[in-house]
């Protein structure tokens, strides 16, 4: 659905569930890694892409601070105050838009009431990042409510700093900063150490990209998202020991360091670590054949990030295996690997745009034969960033 279509969702579903008129909308992109597997909260490097598929959050001011929210995939309409934030323990949905409002009232926005109906194109818990589109396109209408002028940067952090606190999870800044900073036909280089970024055009119209479900889902709160982040801090802390110079992040760790030192970790600490490193080599090696037009390379390197993602960090399932594997043989195909947390979720296939009815048929009939389900299958380009429009 192109974002005009979503736009007039929205739209409706605020008519329909308020019986009044929004004034703006809000617009989140999801996102897909291109490369850059689970480096961003080990301080590395990341490579993604915004896509076409957006949340859209349509909305209006309301008097007394009092905040109404509703959103097409939940029935009913809930409750909040501005200046009383508490997290919604009934309807964890909320939490997102809440707590994105109340991390910029800290920052200094004058946040004040609001009606606002959520509408999306960006399917959950896939991989996707619908939380972070949530959080974006939520501040995206509030800046607009409410004028407050704010960096991207800062504005990417806001966001970033509801789902830590509020939502409880810890992800790191690469959601945010896609959603926000993205661009059409251009992949997105992001240091998040320094927060050092820039775009890099990844062709034109002909690249597009395929996201494959795998048709099991993650539940990262409860899973396995938080408990890795912490092996990976033990390892960075633990090498940083060993080797003589403290550390607190993967970042901060030399290869050097790893292959001195690797056989005094425990064997899953080590391969945390070295999935991190390999993998920001691969971000960096990714942007430099990027920069020389070297689609073939770029391809390479996501496979590449594929086997180390599965071997090393164990985020891979069967079924993503599968998807990638069955990428490597289809017509059209750049490269293919998982996106995101892992544990079920979505592939990423970088594919030639004139070959997608080809390469999404092979992946659909392979998937049925091998694990017998029916992939959902999602043809996406890349797209611009975070925006409001008035209605
Ligand atoms: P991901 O970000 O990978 O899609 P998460 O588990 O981080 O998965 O975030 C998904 C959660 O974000 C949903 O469970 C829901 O609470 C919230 N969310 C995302 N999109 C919407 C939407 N359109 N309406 C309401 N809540 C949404
Ligand atoms: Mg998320």
């Amino acid at each position: 659905m192109p974002l005009d279509a979503l736009k007039g969702q929205a739209i409706r579903l605020f008519r329909e569930r308020f019986g009044a008129e929004p004034t703006s909308v809000g617009f989140g992109p999801g996102r897909v890694e291109i490369l850059g597997n689970h480096t961003d909260y080990n301080g590395g490097f990341v490579l993604p892409v915004a896509l076409d598929r957006a949340v859209a959050v349509a909305g209006a001011p309301l008097a007394g601070g009092r905040i109404e929210l509703t959103s097409a995939l939940f029935e009913g309409i809930e409750t909040a105050q501005v200046g009383q934030f508490k997290r919604n323990e009934k309807t964890n949905w909320v939490n997102y838009p809440l707590g994105t409002l109340k991390m910029l009232a800290e920052a200094g926005a004058p946040v004040g009431g609001m009606r606002f109906a959520v509408a999306s194109t960006v399917p959950l818990g896939s991989g996707l990042s619908s939380s972070a589109a949530l959080e974006v396109a939520t501040a995206q209408l509030a800046l607009t409510l409410y004028p407050f002028a704010i960096e991207k940067m800062a504005l990417a952090r806001v966001c970033q700093r509801a789902e830590n606190e509020f939502v409880g999870m810890n992800c790191g800044i690469l959601d945010q900063f896609s959603s926000i900073f993205g661009e059409r036909n251009a992949a997105l280089f992001l240091d998040c150490q320094s927060l050092e970024h820039r775009a890099i055009p990844i062709g034109d119209d002909d690249v597009a990209v395929v996201v494959a479900n795998s048709m099991t889902k993650h539940e990262l709160i409860s899973g396995g998202y938080n408990r890795i982040r912490q092996e990976c801090m033990e390892a960075a802390e633990m090498l940083g020991k060993l080797r003589g110079r403290p550390a607190t992040l993967l970042r901060e760790i030399t290869m050097e360091d790893l292959q001195k030192h690797e056989t005094a970790l425990p064997e899953r600490l080590r391969k945390r670590a070295h999935h991190v490193l390999t993998e920001n080599q691969r971000v960096l090696d990714g942007v430099a054949a990027l920069e020389r037009g070297d689609l073939r390379t770029l391809g390479r390197l996501m496979f590449e990030s594929h086997a180390s993602s599965r071997d090393y960090y164990g985020n891979s399932t069967p079924e993503l295996d599968c998807l990638v594997d069955l990428a490597k043989n289809a017509p059209g195909v750049i490269g293919a690997k998982l996106s995101g947390g892992g544990f079920g979720g979505c592939s990423v296939s970088l594919i030639r745009r004139s070959q997608a009815d080809a390469f999404i048929a092979h992946i659909k009939k392979g998937f049925q034969e091998r694990i017998g389900l029916e992939t959902e299958i999602h043809l996406c380009a890349i797209g611009a960033g975070a925006h409001a429009e008035k209605v």
